[in-house]
């Protein structure tokens, strides 16, 4: 039996083109030099790299390296993307059983440049990811139905993953709902799904409308969430850690974060997600406030190196009292 399983979608790749003069290190970080390329214009560039991504897989690499047995469920497409990525992923332990490759679109992939300011210009193509259909899903029923919890995110058909949640709520199996990237009209279905629902602050705001500046705001957002159907909403909140607004609690409860030194925040609310899917999985007598506070251990870890995957903690390196 798989303990946890992703649905999920890319971009598959993230392409970084950095400035020159570039710090080493990471996607995302500023660069040193100079500005983003005009239209029609040619720029010397410092630094390329190709790193993995897609929202679900950054999830599920997290998971993984946890120690939780896991399978991913995409499109990837028949190039050499999509080959280095399926690659990426047996490295990782995770199963590639239901990692599809077409030849009808190219891998997804999200092409960054970034100049000396740390500002950027993304592309994002979401390629095959698109293409993953419900018949994709069956072929992998018996995995989501068996899993002990299936986690979705937005960055596939928003009707597949709906259709996801679904299956693996008629089987019994723990739905864990990223909605990541938001959507402002987000199918209602979403709520009444997801067993937890858990979103970073920029989705809480898109999909309530509120911006969310403090732990107040936080509360009150994730009480209109929760109004929509589902049983636990998480609104994570960066270096303060997360709100916790159950149905089951009257009172919404506040979970800081250890105070870190970050270099790099890219991808912590995936490492967190991670997390969390890993304790559900395999810790399911803790209390949801616990299984909180160690992902928020584990994504703490992650904010101090740089890069997304490659600052993802290994369960051999973080504190054994988290296990
Ligand atoms: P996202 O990456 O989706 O924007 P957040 O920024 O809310 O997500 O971060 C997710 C989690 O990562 C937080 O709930 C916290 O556990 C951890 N985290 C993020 N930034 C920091 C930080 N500066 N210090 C400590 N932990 C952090």
């Amino acid at each position: 039996m798989r303990s946890a399983m992703w649905i999920c979608g890319a971009p598959g790749k993230r392409r970084s083109y950095l400035s020159p003069g570039t710090e080493e290190g990471s996607e995302s970080q500023s660069g040193l030099t100079t500005r983003l390329p005009k239209a029609g214009e040619t720029i010397l560039g410092h630094k390329f790299f190709v790193g993995f991504g897609g929202k679900g897989a950054n999830q599920c690499v997290q998971s993984a390296r946890l120690g939780a047995k896991t399978s991913l469920i995409c499109k990837v497409g028949n190039d050499s993307f999509g080959n280095d990525y399926v690659d990426n992923l047996k490295k990782n332990g995770i199963s590639t059983a239901f990692v599809g490759q077409t030849a009808d679109a190219a891998t997804g992939t999200a092409s960054i440049i970034v100049n000396s300011e740390g500002q950027n210009v993304i592309v994002i193509v979401p390629g095959a990811n698109l293409l993953l259909n419900f018949e994709d899903l069956k072929r992998a029923s018996d995995v989501i139905c068996k899993a002990k919890v299936v986690v979705c995110q937005l960055e596939i058909t928003p009707a597949i993953s709906l259709e996801a949640l679904k299956m693996a709520r008629a089987s019994g199996v723990k739905t864990l709902f990223n909605p990541a990237p938001a959507l402002a009209d987000l199918d209602p279905q979403f709520y009444t799904y997801s067993d937890i629902f858990c979103c970073n602050e920029t989705e809480a705001e898109i999909l309530t409308g509120i911006p969310v500046g403090n732990l107040e705001d936080a509360e009150k957002v994730g009480r209109m969430l929760l109004e929509r159907g589902c049983k636990l909403v998480i609104v994570t909140l960066g270096a303060e850690g997360c709100m916790m607004i159950s149905g089951e609690e009257p009172i919404p409860k506040h979970v800081p974060a250890g105070k870190v030194r970050a270099v790099d925040t890219t991808g912590a609310g995936d490492s967190f997600v991670g997390a969390l899917a890993f304790y559900l999985a395999y810790y399911p007598k803790l209390s949801m406030e616990e299984m909180i506070r160690k992902s928020n251990c584990v994504a703490s870890v992650s904010v101090q190196a740089p890069g997304t995957q490659s600052s993802y903690p290994y369960r051999k390196d973080l504190p054994q009292d988290l296990f």
